[in-house]
Formats: structure tokens, sequence, C-alpha cells
């Protein structure tokens, strides 16, 4: 999925990537772990199963965030555009690395 930012930045997510980092408290172990920017561990957790990073659909909520429907019927995630922002960062970053 490719997302072009207001600020001229453009960033190119993996499906496994955008799943491996959904924002919702039951992904991140609670809501005492919720964050308001990704965690660094997105990037190395495997995800095993195929459903769970096939995107069904993507859902606008207002104009500050985005829904993602996965594959396996996990809806929870609210990425909201900071947090898009900067995992995309990341993982530009990461990349490079
Ligand atoms: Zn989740």
């Amino acid at each position: 999925m490719t997302i072009a930012f207001s600020d001229g930045a453009t960033f190119e997510y993996p499906f496994s990537l955008l799943r491996s980092a959904c924002p919702c408290a039951q992904c991140r172990g609670g809501h005492e772990n919720m964050k308001p920017e990704p965690d660094d561990d997105v990037f190395s957790i495997p995800l095993m199963d195929a459903r769970a990073t096939r995107l069904e659909d993507v859902k606008a909520i207002g104009n500050y965030a985005i829904s993602i429907i996965w594959g396996d019927g996990h809806t929870h995630g609210i990425y909201n555009w900071h947090y898009l922002h900067v995992l995309g960062e990341k993982q530009k970053e990461a990349d490079s690395r």
C-alpha cells in the first residue's frame, strides 16, 4: 500500500508490516502498551498466517486515520496519519541499515 502525505513524503508499506504494526490494544498486548508511534520491534515480528496479512478492505475514519480490515477478520487497528508517517520513516531507516 502506498500513501502520499501532504508534506510531500510518499511511503510504500508491505501488508505484513502494516499488520505487524497494527496499533490496536490486542496486537500491542494491552491498552498500556498503545503508543502514538510504532515500536521498533514491528519490523522483526514474523507473521506466519497468510490470511492475517491479506488486506481485505481499507476504510477512512474521518480525515485523521484509516482502518484496515484483514483477511482473518481482524479490524481493530486504527492507523492515524502520524502513526503511518512515522512507520514509513522507520521503515526507510530499517531498509538503509
Ligand atoms: Zn490489531
